[in-house]
């Protein structure tokens, strides 16, 4: 998906995470993914396509001090748009 709003969830982090450093390392910088993956509901091991199983995109955010990696709701964090998330359904 190349659709990201890269910028959005960045002035959205900087407003909602005020500048904090990894809670980890205490150090490092974030790093924005410029993709967005996806968590899907467990499904004993199969991969269901399409159905009711619901899709959560995630935006991964990484200290590049330790490699912690903080998974940002791409909804909430504005780099999907609501189009996006109708498709999921
Ligand atoms: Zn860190």
């Amino acid at each position: 998906m190349s659709d990201v709003k890269s910028e959005k969830i960045i002035r959205h982090l900087s407003d909602k995470w005020k500048g904090r450093s990894c809670p980890m390392c205490g150090t490092g910088n974030w790093n924005v993914s410029d993709k967005v993956f996806e968590l899907r509901e467990f499904n004993g091991g199969n991969m269901v396509i399409g159905g009711n199983s619901p899709i959560i995109p995630i935006v991964p955010v990484t200290c590049d001090n330790c490699g912690n990696v903080v998974m940002v709701n791409g909804i909430v964090a504005g780099a999907v748009s609501h189009e996006s998330e109708e498709k999921t359904k």
